[in-house]
């Protein structure tokens, strides 16, 4: 691939870096990853992916920008208030690096899009606010044969895997079988979440997202990072795939996305 005068300059210090350098950099321009969400962890997502030259970014969100999202959603401006996240997004995106295709999907996603919207990416970057959604992203990347970077948070605490369980190691569900009930677990609406950690832990994502991409380092498949901003705690947890896994395991019993469908 030939850089233009404009790229290499952009792009320098990912090129001076001997793991990236201009191959690196290339695979980067040729992909396409569907952040999940505009939100908290979407925000970093977004803004480190399209600074980093990543070729393709899709973003699904179906809502508005509201005045309480400010306080961690670093993507959106006091200006976007009322405005949908996507195209908010979009706006910051295309300042940040005009050369990115953004591609804004204004939905939900849903049993009826999921398999449709992932196929067309190379790889998934959850990040959105809710069980259901991130079981409904885990199954359908596991469908689609797609690498998923998954990332929660919660108060001070944050957490992010990546799950490749279509070819090795765990997925969502051998950690968790499935989604709890509603109101078991606190929503961030509901028990709040400390803004920077969003960055931290989204900025987190987004490096996992840059290193499969580029097929360099190691991979936190099979690996579950969990930090607790409180305490400044850093942990890594090994995850193994669980043969009793209904999605992944020997005798799956989820065979399509139907368990989705309301
Ligand atoms: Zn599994």
């Amino acid at each position: 691939m030939d850089f233009s005068e404009e790229q290499i300059q952009r792009y320098a210090r990912h090129i001076l870096l001997q793991e990236v350098g201009g191959t690196g950099q290339a695979k980067l321009l040729g992909s396409k990853v569907l952040v999940v969400g505009a939100g908290g962890l979407g925000s970093p997502l977004l803004l480190y992916l399209a600074a980093a030259g990543v070729g393709t970014i899709g973003i699904v969100d179906d809502d508005v920008v509201d005045l309480s999202n400010l306080q961690r959603q670093i993507v959106h401006s006091t200006a976007s208030i009322g405005k949908p996240k996507v195209e908010s997004a979009r706006a910051t995106v295309a300042a940040v690096n005009p050369e990115i295709h953004f591609v804004a999907h204004n939905a939900r996603i849903t049993v009826d899009n999921a398999l449709d919207l992932v196929s067309a990416y190379d790889l998934v970057a959850d990040g959105s606010d809710n069980f259901p959604t991130r079981f409904l992203v885990n199954d359908t990347c596991f469908f689609a044969k797609k690498p998923l970077v998954s990332a929660a948070i919660l108060r001070f605490d944050g957490q992010i895997s990546t799950f490749k369980s279509f070819e090795s190691g765990p997925c969502y569900r051998c950690l968790f079988r499935e989604a709890p009930p509603e109101g078991v677990i606190p929503t961030c609406a509901e028990a709040g979440v400390l803004g920077a950690l969003c960055g931290m832990v989204g900025s987190m994502q987004a490096t996992e997202v840059l290193k499969e991409l580029m097929g360099i380092g190691d991979s936190l498949s099979g690996w579950l990072m969990v930090c607790d901003a409180l305490s400044a705690t850093f942990r890594k947890i090994k995850l193994k795939p669980d043969p009793e896994c209904p999605l992944c395991g020997d005798n799956p019993s989820i065979t399509d996305l139907s368990a989705h469908a309301h």
